[in-house]
């Protein structure tokens, strides 16, 4: 029996309409790559990207065609985020931080018709553009004043021009709601990297779930500043959900330092950010170097990696700044859980309410999980039994773009390639990539562990655990580190500091000081190039 309920299709192009009617005054502050802080509002926001919109068309871009930004977090990514996927083609967000190799592969394949593209990125466009000859225009966003004078572009258009010769009269159409509304391409540390094409359907319910209080707990009271890119999963959905719910949005341009983005936290009455753990570092030291303090911040979102203890402590003892540790992956939209202490576990003494809080967290509504063993078979949810981590929901892919790499699912479910444990709660904890994982005479042994405990010396500015080849034990933990500036540590200090902490056999074996610790174009430690580094590192064997 059918229901008698509407059928209103789930449109990204709502959650605009939603936030310029009801939100018409919030401000949307940009810092621009121009330099200069622009300040406009939801209503501008929305008649902006009217006017986009009808660009777009005049372009001649057609429903369920690609276009390609490489841009940081800025008004007119926000103006593109809604403008493209409203009128039906599909955002495809490039990260930047590529190889010109790779970004000319991604768009190829992705079969980009136009490239939107930031000033700070006009030497990789010249790089890519004569490689490219399905795109159509590349379009700087930017006004005529700043315009290149000289560039080695084919048909370079101003973003500024563009929009300012359209009505801001647009009516966003409506469609099915499964169409394709964005696309991202996943790290791809081995083989080519493999589209995930997000649908509005998902999209909004991701909106949805990810503002709730036990997820992202987004709401009109907030003040977000998104430091994870609009490049990197759509900046963890905060540009769909700060329109959902009318909150005032903060984006800092490529000015991503700690002097930066503390000035702009601080001016804005920032009280919400989220980002990976390389990025706070940098606001972490400058903050304790000046002794300062937030006097709006009150809680940072954190994942795309495991967020060590130490930044924790760091942030909630000394800066009042509650940690929000959620996890998540391309493949999902990105939000898969959010570590929200239950109502008894607040009471629980500040230690083991850390503990917890290093999890990764329980699962929003909507996705549903699992672990299994290397035989497929279902782990009991008991905080010890580890095994990969498989998901299920209406925001996880079912394949990649254009069928790429085969059916991913194993019986319904999408294999993350993560190790995880689950406890009674259901409170999900990684400990490992499988890929990552060091497997010591048969047993294995998490590096994230490992690595947590090594940022909690005072001595470590960022630690990486990777497995070394070993004669007995086929490998063994080594642990990569670098120093703080001016600090002095040995590798018997560190390896000490483990006693008590952890079986003793998971002890690293080794450490190895480097300067610096190759980072992914997300901010993520490169395991795999560190594996090559070290791939003739010779363990003690005493
Ligand atoms: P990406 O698709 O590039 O965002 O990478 C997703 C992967 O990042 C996941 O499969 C995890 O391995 C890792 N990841 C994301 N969030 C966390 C977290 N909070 N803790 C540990 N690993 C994480």
């Amino acid at each position: 029996m059918n229901a008698s309920m509407m059928q209103q299709p789930l449109l990204v192009s709502s959650l605009l309409i939603h936030a310029e009617r009801h939100h018409g005054e919030q401000e949307v502050v940009s810092r621009r790559v121009e330099g200069d802080i622009h300040r406009y509002t939801y209503r501008d926001l929305a008649a902006r990207s009217r006017q986009l919109a009808n660009a777009l068309q005049a372009l001649g871009v057609g429903f369920g065609e690609r276009v390609a930004t490489l841009a940081w977090n800025g008004h007119r990514h926000m103006e593109l985020y809604y403008a493209v996927s409203g009128s039906g083609s599909v955002l495809h967000t490039l990260n930047p931080r590529l190889h010109p190799d790779q970004v000319v592969w991604i768009a190829e394949h992705a079969q980009d018709q136009v490239l939107f593209f930031d000033l700070s990125f006009l030497p990789l466009v010249e790089a890519v553009a004569h490689r490219l000859p399905g795109v159509k225009a590349f379009v700087a966003m930017t006004g005529r004043a700043h315009m290149p004078a000289k560039a080695d572009i084919p048909n370079l258009l101003c973003y500024e021009e563009l929009v300012a010769a359209q009505p801001d009269t647009f009516a966003w159409p409506l469609f099915d709601e499964n169409s394709a509304s964005s696309l991202c391409y996943t790290s791809g540390t081995t083989g080519n990297p493999k589209g995930a094409l997000y649908s509005h359907r998902s999209t909004v319910l991701h909106c949805y779930a990810s503002a709730l209080p036990d997820a992202l707990n987004v709401s009109a009271r907030e003040v977000i500043l998104p430091v994870v890119p609009m490049f990197h999963v759509n900046a963890w959905g905060l540009p769909y959900a700060a329109c959902m719910v009318g909150a005032k949005l903060v984006l800092p341009g490529p000015f991503l330092d700690g002097k930066n983005l503390y000035e702009l936290f601080e001016r804005e009455g920032v009280t919400l950010s989220a980002g990976v753990p390389t990025v706070w570092q940098g606001l972490l030291a400058h903050v304790e170097t000046n002794g300062l303090k937030f006097s709006s911040m009150r809680r940072t979102i954190i994942g795309g990696s495991a967020c060590p203890p130490a930044m924790m402590r760091a942030f909630q003892e000394r800066y009042e700044v509650s940690v929000l540790h959620a996890w998540g992956m391309t493949e999902l939209s990105p939000l898969g859980t959010a570590c929200v202490l239950k109502a008894s576990q607040e009471k629980l003494p500040a230690e083991q309410r850390l503990a917890i809080q290093a999890k990764q967290g329980r699962a929003v509504f909507g996705v549903d999980m699992k672990i299994v063993d290397e035989q497929g078979q279902t782990l009991p949810h008991d905080g010890k039994a580890a095994g990969e981590l498989l998901v299920r929901g209406p925001w996880v892919i079912a394949s990649y773009f254009k069928g790429d790499g085969g059916d991913p699912l194993v019986d319904g479910w999408f294999p993350t390639g993560d190790v995880a444990t689950i406890d009674a709660d259901g409170f999900m904890q990684i400990t490992d990539r499988s890929k990552d994982v060091i497997k010591s005479g048969g047993e294995w042994i998490g590096s994230i562990d490992l690595e947590n405990i090594a940022m909690a010396h005072p001595a470590v500015a960022l630690a990486a655990c990777i497995a070394a080849s070993h004669p007995k034990w086929d490998e063994r933990p080594l642990l990569v580190v670098v120093r703080k500036a001016g600090a002095e540590v040995t590798r018997e200090q560190l390896l000490a500091f483990y006693d008590g902490k952890i079986a003793r056999w998971w002890t690293p074996d080794d450490v190895a000081f480097v300067d610096a610790i190759p980072l992914g174009a997300t901010g993520k430690v490169q395991k795999n190039r560190l594996r090559e580094i070290f791939r003739e590192h010779r363990l003690p064997t005493a």
